[in-house]
């Protein structure tokens, strides 16, 4: 048997990106599978171009299609290396941690995913780092929601907004991010006046306004469409209809 080339990742990183932007995910988690293949999560050195491809592989990978290669391992190896190459408070170590908590939550393994996230939110507030705290508190309180926990996620974001509100004006584009995961939450839960309150006192441009404000509203719109789709099979309001609350599909929520 002859030893494989080396992996060119430049050009494989190029090439994945192109198939996820076109659209066309699946294909670019096939892309990425091939040369990961090559290597062992466990044993591979620490390589920004590995990183690279060990996120978007985690990020793209179907919770049921990813045993070989396995997007936890990947995602495991991205955060570790990361860390070695970059230190535990560098913004690509904050990001490889956010995909391995992501990664984690989509296939139903909340407690582990919760427990990165706390961690995430003990670095930015030992930085002193306020705003990226109440972003990473806002993540957590997305993830109780992923998991069904609807009431104590609404009401820790809600408090997460209050408390962004006394720094930042809630119409500026930094509260974007905010205003979008608050009332995506309430929407999902079927609680729609509170979800327009809150976008109606962020004050955004509808469409017709300016163009930047105007894609912003509507990518709002389509995640909180997919997000109401999502939650639907979680979501406590909705636990009396006949949904599989088993399907794993769904952030692998199971009924305990
Ligand atoms: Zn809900």
């Amino acid at each position: 048997m002859t030893a494989e080339p080396p992996v060119e990742w430049d050009s494989v990183l190029a090439f994945a990106r192109a198939l996820d932007e076109a659209g066309e995910p699946g294909h670019a988690a096939a892309a990425l599978a091939d040369p990961l293949r090559t290597l062992d999560p466990a044993t591979a050195g620490p390589d920004g171009d590995v990183i690279a491809a060990a996120m978007l592989y985690a990020t793209l990978a179907k919770p049921a299609l990813d045993r070989v290669p396995d997007a936890i391992a990947w995602a495991r190896y991205a955060r570790t290396a990361a860390e070695r190459l970059h230190g535990g408070d560098d913004p690509a170590t904050v990001t490889a941690t956010e995909v391995l908590a992501l990664v984690l939550a989509r296939r139903g393994r909340f407690q582990e995913a919760d427990e990165l996230r706390r961690l995430l939110i003990r670095r930015h507030r030992d930085r002193g780092d306020i705003d990226a705290q109440h972003l990473a508190q806002m993540d957590l309180a997305v993830q109780w929601h992923m998991a069904g926990r609807c009431g104590e996620a609404v009401r820790e974001a809600t408090v997460v907004w209050q408390q962004w509100t006394t720094r930042h004006d809630p119409a500026e584009e930094a509260s974007v991010p905010m205003v979008w995961q608050l009332a995506t939450l309430l929407h999902a839960c079927g609680r729609v006046g509170e979800a327009q309150a809150v976008v109606a006192a962020a004050d955004p441009e509808h469409p017709g306004g300016s163009e930047p404000r105007a894609e912003t509203y509507l990518e709002l719109m389509a995640s909180i469409a997919t997000a109401v789709l999502r939650h639907q099979r979680v979501c406590v309001h909705h636990l009396d209809h006949d949904f599989d609350r088993a399907d794993p599909s769904v952030a692998g929520w199971r009924p305990r």
